[in-house]
């Protein structure tokens, strides 16, 4: 069977590096806080290239800490794609505030910025764009839109560590863009754009530590050390609880691991984008099926296709007899879970098309060019 990820090749290689990283947080006694978080912060903003990095214990605490210290709450409406893991509505939801579903782009699987304008009301405080699969959102136009209107704009990265904004402002449809924001923002790293940005490090994500673990960065100090405070029961110094928070910090262990692989991030995106353009090229020319373009800022967490007409189980399931294992990321869209049953979310008409169309091949940094070669002939075979 080939797996949609295959974690074995960097563990195997890399094993007495990852034993020495936790033979030092062993032999240090220290498993909060400490020397290892504080280098991983350090590092991890110096690669960002972003003035704060706080560790946190995972991307869904990154997202609801950063809409904490916005104050988004009770009352408030936040903006989000629906075409994404629960966790980018289940934090608005966990801070008391409602998400509202924008349809996406079929082309990008991203927030169509058309629709998120549609999407304003008085009621609403920020804009939760995705960047899905490792794609770069339209961040020109999220931050245009979110500037005319007054909202705070926070990025999910849990899917794209290490993506750079290459300047796709999904508008100017390739004439010369007119958006005078896009120069602020091209080749800056995704979570450096706006307010904040929320990383995960779930072990599957780009960059994955040995368990959970995430982060948020901003280049605002107020923010940075309003998240440090929540962290860390609300409190800035101990017994002076000022707030209610969580208990939310990076582990000793886990940031010493993760400083074993942030050295070698680019290298392993530039190792997917090469697996994902073998893919894209091998089929270019497959009738029914609708491949991802693979821009040179992303970072490809999945490589995703759309098989049409229909067939998308029948490929799924000729493709597991033959050994290729696929993911349907995600099969129900967040205005569709049971949890949101009761909450009258209209229909969004892309977003469910694409629920029905989607599936993710197997990628990684180690995807030998063989092994994609046989993923797209069995693909093909399939199509036939
Ligand atoms: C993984 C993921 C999260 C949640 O991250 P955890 O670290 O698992 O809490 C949030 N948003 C998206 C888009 C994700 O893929």
């Amino acid at each position: 069977m080939i797996p949609i990820l295959d974690l074995g090749p960097d563990l195997r290689q890399h094993e007495a590096d990852y034993v020495e990283a936790f033979r030092r947080v062993l032999r240090s006694g220290q498993f909060i806080g400490g020397p290892e978080v504080e280098a991983f912060e350090r590092e991890v903003a110096e690669l960002l290239g972003v003035a704060h990095a706080v560790g946190l214990n995972s991307g869904t605490d990154a997202l609801v800490i950063a809409l904490r210290v916005l104050g988004i709450g009770p009352g408030d409406e936040v903006i989000t794609t629906a075409f994404t893991f629960f966790a980018t509505a289940e934090a608005v939801s966990q801070v008391g505030a409602r998400p509202v579903f924008a349809d996406v782009d079929e082309r990008t699987f991203n927030l169509d910025p058309d629709r998120v304008e549609d999407a304003v009301t008085e009621r609403t405080r920020a804009i939760l764009p995705v960047h899905l699969y490792g794609r770069v959102a339209p961040m020109t136009r999220l931050l245009e839109i979110a500037r005319r209107h007054g909202l705070a704009v926070v990025e999910d990265c849990a899917q794209s560590f290490g993506a750079v904004y290459s300047g796709d402002c999904a508008g100017c449809h390739g004439h010369e863009c007119v958006h005078a924001i896009r120069t602020e923002l091209v080749g800056r790293q995704t979570g450096t754009m706006v307010e904040m940005g929320a990383f995960s490090f779930f072990p599957s994500k780009n960059l994955g530590a040995f368990g959970d673990a995430g982060l948020l960065v901003t280049d605002d100090s107020d923010l940075a050390d309003a998240a440090r405070q929540l962290r860390a029961h609300g409190s800035r110094q101990r017994y002076r609880n000022e707030t209610i928070g969580y208990n939310s910090r990076l582990d000793a262990i886990q940031a010493a691991l993760l400083r074993e692989r942030l050295p070698r991030v680019a290298f392993d995106n530039a190792a997917r984008r090469a697996a994902a353009r073998r893919y894209t090229a091998a089929l270019a020319d497959v009738a029914g099926v609708v491949v991802p373009e693979i821009r040179d800022g992303d970072v490809v967490h999945q490589y995703t296709v759309r098989i049409l007409r229909g067939q998308r189980d029948r490929v799924a399931e000729a493709l597991a007899a033959g050994g290729v294992e696929t993911r349907v990321y995600y099969s129900v869209p967040c205005h569709r879970l049971p949890v949101y049953a009761g909450a009258g979310y209209p229909p969004l008409p892309v977003t469910e098309q694409l629920a029905a169309e989607v599936l993710s091949l197997p990628i990684g940094p180690h995807l030998a060019p063989e092994t994609a070669d046989r993923v797209t002939s069995a693909l093909a075979r399939a199509l036939a």
